[in-house]
Order: structure tokens, then sequence, then C-alpha cells
């Protein structure tokens, strides 16, 4: 078989033309994200009341809507050499699979420890910590991708790492946790006994699975009642977005040298960083008025935040201790149904994200697992890369595109991320390859009922 590749099969950066700076698409935002609120004010969060939860240099990060572009701090920069640049792959073999004229190009997140794009911003957090003398940081993890990539970060940089961990993924994935242990963090199952908010789910609900929600409400707990420590958080902050800007630039180069213009950009969202960060420079040409493209999220049916959630403020945990957000959201207290993607059950999304969204610059899908296990495993038999469940909701599209352009004959250009790879949810394939996976669908009263339990301002 031949394959006639003008373009190579992979194309790398060299390391001169690495970014240098992560880029910040608010700044070319008319319509700017609305700004975080305090809970007990309902007045924007404060520099000084940021700080409180947040290390100094990241709480600045998070406020700021004006700054284009932010230099990369030189450790950080030796980092990413270990496991940077992620190789942007045409799927040409994709491509002949599907006789399709359009052009199939995606970014691949998964080629460190950690397997996902987490570790770009892990780094980042855990370096502004390290920066400002603290001893340590706490953060939730649910699947066990951030948690991983925060514990491999601070202990590159001699940071002690608290992990609370959902506790049906701290028994379902103990290999995970394993890894994180590995690296030194100390993972607790969640919830736990060790916080109060803790103690007070578990007296709710003492057989309770834990949530995101719920472990987030903990870590910010232990964080603030700890001298020395903060809290980080792996998705939906503005911060994080700035972060994984990194993908996208290098996308962007790497395009760039062989005059590649992407017509549809295509990425999952769970609080919509991967697909933040790679889409923010091409987001940022369209802001601007030099290019346009069509951006699609992908989110799965079963905790549809975008395509059926609502524009408002919201708590960003279950202990409504979090400043509040505005973004599209399910309600605090929607409770996904037990899909495999569990960094895609989140009930809100990244505020930058939702203001592109409700101002028509970005699309988004919901789509069935089922349907997502097809496109992994007929991706996986001809590009060769088991890929995340998360992932996947994003190869789905993109091969619905691809399908669509074999139909019109348009020669489209398609560009996806692939987040990461999918060893650790082989529970997930495992159920797809009996014929056991299920579809779950929320009814509009299952979401009336969370949406209804907003808070009012
Ligand atoms: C966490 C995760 C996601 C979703 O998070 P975003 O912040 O929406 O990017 C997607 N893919 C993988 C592999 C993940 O670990």
């Amino acid at each position: 078989m031949e394959l006639n590749q003008k373009i190579p099969y992979k194309i790398y950066l060299e390391e001169h033309e690495m970014p240098k700076q992560w880029y910040n698409v608010r700044a070319d935002m008319k319509n700017k994200p609305a700004p975080l609120l305090n809970p007990a004010t309902g007045k924007p969060m404060t520099l000084e009341e940021l700080s409180g939860v947040f290390c100094t240099e990241l709480a600045k990060q998070e406020l700021d809507d004006t700054t284009a572009y932010f230099d990369i701090p030189d450790e950080i920069l030796q980092f990413y050499k270990m496991y940077r640049p992620s190789p942007l792959v045409r799927a040409y073999h994709l491509e002949r699979a599907l006789s399709t004229p359009a052009k199939i190009y995606y970014k691949f997140e998964g080629n460190n420890t950690s397997g996902s794009h987490k570790l770009n911003s892990a780094i980042a957090q855990a370096y502004y910590a390290k920066y400002q003398g603290l001893k340590g940081v706490t953060t939730e993890t649910g699947a066990g991708q951030w948690g991983t990539a925060l514990s491999m970060a601070c202990a590159f940089l001699g940071l002690d790492c608290q992990v609370y961990m959902v506790k049906v993924s701290y028994e379902q994935k103990p290999f995970r946790r394993e890894v994180m242990r590995t690296y030194g963090a100390n993972v607790t199952a969640s919830p736990s006994n060790t916080t109060e908010v803790g103690k007070k789910i578990l007296a709710e609900f003492p057989d309770t699975n834990g949530s995101l929600g719920c472990a987030i409400s903990e870590a910010v707990e232990a964080a603030t009642s700890q001298e020395g420590y903060r809290y980080v958080l792996g998705s939906v902050l503005s911060q994080v977005l700035l972060h994984q800007s990194i993908i996208g630039l290098e996308t962007k180069t790497a395009l760039d040298k062989y005059d590649i213009k992407p017509d549809i950009i295509i990425g999952c969202a769970g609080g919509g960083s991967n697909l933040g960060g790679l889409i923010s420079p091409f987001m940022g040409e369209k802001l601007r008025g030099e290019a346009d493209y069509q951006f699609i999220a992908v989110e799965p049916a079963s905790c549809p935040s975008l395509t059926r959630g609502k524009y408002a403020y919201d708590f960003c945990d279950t202990g409504a201790i979090c400043p509040l957000a505005k973004m599209y959201t399910l309600g605090s207290s929607f409770m996904p149904s037990p899909n495999h993607a569990g960094g895609l059950r989140y009930h809100g999304m990244s505020s930058v994200l939702s203001q592109l969204y409700d101002d028509g610059l970005m699309e988004a899908r919901s789509v069935e697992q089922t349907s997502v296990f097809e496109a992994a495993k007929e991706f996986a038999k001809v590009e060769g890369i088991l890929p995340a469940p998360e992932s996947s909701h994003a190869i789905r599209v993109a091969v619905d595109e691809a399908i669509k352009c074999k139909e019109t004959g348009e020669e489209k250009n398609i560009v996806f991320g692939l987040t990461g790879t999918g060893y650790f949810d082989m529970y997930a394939y495992e159920s797809f390859n009996d014929g056991k996976m299920t579809d779950y669908i929320p009814t509009d009263e299952d979401i009336a009922k969370s949406l209804a339990k907003l808070p009012k301002l």
C-alpha cells in the first residue's frame, strides 16, 4: 500500500519553533467572560480573595482579561522539553479507511506517563506554587488523569501533593492511584473523614460513591485549613485554558509550516481546557477578523452542559464553597449517569468557552457513548493508538464530518484534539466489547430539577 505523503505523517517542530509564550484568548474577546463572584457578597472576586485559595501568580492570570501573551517561565519550558512538542499526525490511514476526500489531522497529547494533556497545566500550577515558597498543593481527581499529572509535576519540583480521588475511581482504578503514589502523592478516597465537608457529606449519604464536585469541596478545605498550601484545579478555570494554549500554538505553527488552513477544529469538552487550548490561537484570528474557522465542542449526551444546560451563575462544586462562575451548566447538583468518559462528567463549562459559545463563535454537539466507542475502535485499528474515551468523543465527530465530505466531495481540512490514551479505561472497553454498554440520556425533568437549584443572585 502506498500513501501519497506530501505532508509528513507526523509534523514535528524544531526546538527553535517551540512556543515561548502562552496565548490568552480573553484579550481578543469583545464580550469578556463574566467574572467569578464571591458567593458571600455576590461581588466579583478580588485578587486578595482569590489569593487565599490559589497561588498569587495564578490568581493574577485568572483575573487578567487583557494581556494577550504570557512568557512561559524557563523551568516550565525545560519540563515541556521532556514530552513536547506533541505530534500533529496526518491521519492518512483513517482517511483511507473512510474513503473521504477530507484531510484529517490530530494533535496527540497522550505521549507522556500521565497519558493526557493535563500535564501542560499541572507543571505550570506546581511551578507557581513552588515559586511562591509553598509547601504543597491539594486537588481533586475523578478518573485520575489530573491527579496523575499533578503528582508528576510536584515530584519534579519537590512539592507535597494531596489528591482527593472520587471514591468510585479510587476503588475501580487502583493503577492510576498507584502511579500517583509512585510519584509521591498522598491519595485519599473522597468523601473522607479528613475534612469537615467530607464528614458532612458522609453523614448525609453514607453509601455515596463520591463525585467530582464533592472532591473539589474537600480539596479546597484541605488547602485553606493548612499553612503553606493552595488549591489547584485541572480544568474549567481561565488560567488552565491559558496554559493549554500550548496545544493550539504548536498545532498552528505546525500547520503554518505546510500552509495548511483548517476548516473545522474539533475537541471534546469536559471543563473545556483542552478544547479551549487547542482553538485559542485560531479563535484569536477569528475574533480579530483575520480568518474564519468552524469550531465544534463535543460532549457526552449523558452530561450535555453546552447543548442542554443554561447560561447562568452556578457553583463549581457540590459543597458550594468555591466562587460562582457564569457558565453553561446543568446545575451543581446534577449527577451524571456513570458514563465511561470520567473526564467529561462535569456539570459546568469554562466561562471563556461558555461566552464564545453564547456569542455564536463556536458550535457544540452531544454524542452517545456506544457510538463514541465504535469510533474509538475503528480509530485504534487503523491509526494504532488506543484512545481515551474522552478523546474518542472528538474522533466520533471528526469521522462524522469526514463522512459528510465524502457525500459532498469537499476536501476539508479537519483538525481534532486527541487528548489521551485509554490504557486505564479497559473496563469501559470491556463493557463495549461485551455488548453491555448502554446510552443514558437525562430527561428534561432531570435537568430541570438540578437547574431549579441554581443559586439565586
Ligand atoms: C480531563 C480530560 C478531558 C476533559 O477535560 P477538558 O478540561 O475538557 O479538556 C479530556 N480528555 C482527557 C484524556 C482527559 O483526561
